[in-house]
């Protein structure tokens, strides 16, 4: 029933009229206050059009906006009430008493105007009205164009106007838009605010809407306030605006401007007190700001917990965060509990002793755990009051992924481990100065000393002088060309002697290209020379040997003979001085000659398991009286748990008596001598004789074990030479080294578990 005319005509008929009406300027705006329920000051106003028709008086826009809106006629009228509200409130903004702000209904058919937004932007470069003084209030109808009206209202809200969600609760509200968009406040529309106080459903209705807008961080306007009794039921929920009759109806603007003091007023003389409303807001705010803690502690990632001592159990009292969720508790598990509410015996027990810890004042405990797959972070900090620790809060964070990568560098790293750590190779890494940056174990057990003594050193620093500009030169080359290079060279032992190396040197570059490091892999071929040299010496001897036979046979023939001839002189002469040295003298080229060709003739093929201390005391009781003779005392030093030896043992056992026999002429005054047998790696055995005498001159050294190169006076040279032979035929070889006057050392090296040819 729209002005007592019914149907299409009269619709028409009352929007020709509207027309009319506003040429003759019919239609004019009413201002309402709002008003901010803790001071009752008026912050701002809604306009409310009015049509004030001669003789039938002011006739309510409920009864013309509906067609309005019907006929389109909205459009202008809209435009009008829009332009016109804008022009007063910047006539207000030049005096003192003045709302702050001017509220503006729109209807649907309006914000769906292609041009809306630019209307608004026009209108208020038009009236020279700052956009922060505009708010247009919608209505949830509005909301229905899901596609258009978010689109609007955000173009809107960019300009820099206020939008204020209008009759809220009356609509198809969706409490979707309510989040998604930007409203700065919502109106709760007067059929709740009516009997909010008496009416217990509307009372709920209107506490729940004012905690959900505040939770959603938006103020409140109530409208249709007309009793006391609703102003202090809206206070006493925090309603923070208030709008209605018991304040003022909508006035004419000169009327407002009158009545401004006495709306002023109405809070004071009607509602609650100003301070209880702030205190109860100041509450309010303090619940929220606890909210808004807890609701961070929720969504943090890792989580946040609390304990403190009750009757000597440590008591959560917090807990929360979204690592909880993923160990599959909830704060309801933890809080109010002890450890061993919610983790097993063996979990509470390894970390009790860190709440302990924190409990008692110490600062940053920090332990790991596990629960469910995630491995956790957890450190704790006492919280102190007057001096006194009153409660632990903990942190604990998700360092699943980074166990993961740990445990894969781990296993990398271990493989790596077992590489460095079990090859002979030395595995160095130097920088550009030449600086070790890393060796490897292996350094111990090829050089003497541990990684940690080469690390850091210049590796010049170990190396053979004639060695260094050599290697120093061939790095660099490797370096700057980026290319590996291979080498030899010769670095110090710690027992002082040079150990040669055939290595490899590769550089490292960096992501850009660029030098990092040389990695350099380097063999001991000391053995290999070793090897290389009694192969050298063997075929001397091999090419010597048959002639050598020979010529010994030729020799023994007419020794024989001459050997007969002077026994037969002896008894004829009176002197037999002279005979008797030559019979010694022969005697000597007997024996040199059959030690010869036994040396010649006796392969190695007893070949069977032997311990080689049970040999070494065999021998020993052979040479004891020798030792004792020559005050010689004798040390053992052999290496527990040793491996049995393949070997022909009568063989051994001559090299063993040759070695110690030599020994013992070097000490003619006496002394000591050491037999050390010992593991040398996993493939040898390292025999040793160490003596107290004489000792020999390098370069003798490097004759021994040549034929017929003694360093006795009168040795053939022959006992070493068989050694050398035997050794090798047991697949090891001889080391000597001696100093002058400070004595020698034999090792010999042997291997175990190889079957020998
Ligand atoms: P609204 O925007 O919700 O406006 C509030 C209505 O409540 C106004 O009625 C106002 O006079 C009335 N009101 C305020 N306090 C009290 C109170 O204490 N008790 C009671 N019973 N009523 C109170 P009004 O002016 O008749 O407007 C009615 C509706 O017409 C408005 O509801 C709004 O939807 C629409 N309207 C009014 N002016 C305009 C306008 O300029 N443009 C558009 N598009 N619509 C308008
Ligand atoms: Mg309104
Ligand atoms: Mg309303």
């Amino acid at each position: 029933m729209i002005f007592g005319m019914e149907g299409i005509d009269e619709a028409m008929q009352l929007e020709k009229e509207m027309i009319k009406a506003m040429e003759r300027k019919e239609f004019c705006l009413f201002y309402q206050p709002k008003v901010d329920l803790v001071s009752g000051k008026m912050m701002g106003v809604e306009a409310l059009v009015r049509w004030i028709r001669p003789e039938k008086g002011i006739i309510p826009p409920i009864k013309f906006i509906p067609a309005a809106e019907e006929s389109g006629f909205i459009i202008p009228l809209g435009e009008w009430i829009l332009r016109t509200a804008c022009f007063q409130m910047k006539d207000w903004l030049n005096i003192e008493n003045k709302p702050q702000y001017m509220s503006v209904n729109l209807s649907a058919r309006q914000i769906y105007q292609p041009d809306f937004v630019n209307q608004v932007k026009h209108i208020l470069i038009e009236t020279n009205l700052a956009p922060e003084y505009l708010v247009l209030e919608i209505t949830e109808g509005i909301m229905l164009d899901t596609f258009h009206a978010p689109k609007v209202i955000r173009e809107l809200k960019n300009l820099g106007v206020r939008i204020s969600l209008d009759d809220f609760g009356t609509g198809f509200n969706s409490m979707q838009y309510l989040q998604e968009l930007p409203f700065d406040n919502i109106k709760i529309d007067q059929s709740f605010v009516r009997n909010c106080d008496t009416d217990l459903n509307n009372g709920t209705i209107v506490k729940s809407i004012i905690e959900m807008a505040h939770q959603l961080k938006m103020d409140v306007v109530a409208e249709g306030i007309e009793t006391e009794g609703q102003l202090i039921f809206l206070q006493q929920n925090l309603c923070n605006i208030g709008q209605g009759y018991l304040f003022s109806k909508p006035l004419h603007p000169d009327e407002l401007m009158h009545d401004f003091r006495s709306i002023e007023k109405v809070v004071n003389h009607k509602g609650i007190p100003h301070e209880v409303t702030r205190q109860k807001l100041n509450i309010e705010m303090l619940g929220n700001a606890h909210q808004d803690l807890i609701d961070t502690i929720r969504l943090q990632q890792g989580m946040i917990f609390k304990f403190k001592k009750i009757a000597g159990k440590f008591i959560h009292t917090l807990c929360d965060g979204k690592l909880l969720s993923q160990v599959k508790l909830t704060p309801e598990h933890v809080v109010g509990k002890e450890l061993s509410d919610f983790l097993s015996p063996e979990d509470v027990e390894n970390k009790i002793s860190y709440y302990h810890r924190a409990w008692n004042g110490e600062e940053n405990v920090t332990f790991e755990g596990e629960l469910f797959g995630i491995h956790y972070l957890a450190s704790l900090s006492p919280i102190r009051r007057g001096g006194e620790v009153t409660e632990v809060i903990g942190s604990c964070i998700d360092i699943s992924e980074q166990k993961r990568i740990e445990e894969a560098l781990r296993l990398k790293e271990s493989q790596y481990r077992i590489i460095t750590e079990n090859t002979q190779d030395l595995i160095r890494v130097i920088d550009q100065n030449f600086k070790l940056e890393y060796a490897s174990p292996s350094h111990e057990f090829v050089l003497g000393a541990p990684p940690e003594a080469y690390e850091g050193q210049l590796i010049f620093d170990m190396m053979h002088p004639d060695d260094c500009d050599r290697i120093k030169k061939l790095y660099t080359v490797a370096a700057l060309t980026k290319t590996p290079v291979q080498t030899e060279f010769r670095l110090k032992h710690t027992d002082g002697g040079w150990v040669e190396f055939e290595d490899r040197a590769n550089p490292v570059l960096d992501a850009d290209n660029r030098l990092k490091h040389l990695v350099i892999v380097a063999r001991d071929i000391s053995e290999r020379k070793k090897a290389e040299e009694f192969i050298r010496k063997a075929d001397k001897l091999s090419v010597i040997g048959p002639l050598a036979t020979s010529i010994a046979h030729e020799i023994r023939n007419p020794l024989t003979t001459i050997k007969g001839f002077v026994q037969l002189l002896q008894n004829e002469v009176e002197k037999p001085f002279y005979i008797n040295t030559m019979l010694n003298e022969i005697d000597r080229i007997e024996e040199f000659i059959s030690e010869f060709l036994s040396f010649n003739h006796q392969p190695i093929n007893q070949m069977k398991k032997s311990d080689l201390s049970d040999l070494f005391q065999q021998v020993l009781m052979i040479i004891q009286p020798r030792l004792t003779m020559y005050n010689i005392k004798m040390e053992q030093e052999f290496e527990f748990n040793l491996p049995q030896l393949y070997c022909d043992e009568g063989q051994i056992k001559r090299v063993f008596l040759q070695i110690l026999q030599n020994a013992i002429e070097a000490m003619p005054n006496g002394g000591r001598i050491q037999v050390k047998i010992a593991r040398k790696g996993i493939n040898h055995l390292k025999i040793s004789f160490i003596d107290q005498g004489m000792g020999i001159t390098e370069e003798r050294i490097r004759k021994i074990g040549e034929p017929f190169y003694s360093t006795k006076e009168k040795g053939t040279g022959l006992g070493l030479m068989i050694s050398h032979k035997v050794i090798k035929e047991h697949g090891g070889w001889i080391d000597i080294h001696s100093v002058v006057n400070n004595g020698t050392t034999v090792d010999i090296f042997l291997p175990i578990n190889q079957e020998m040819v």
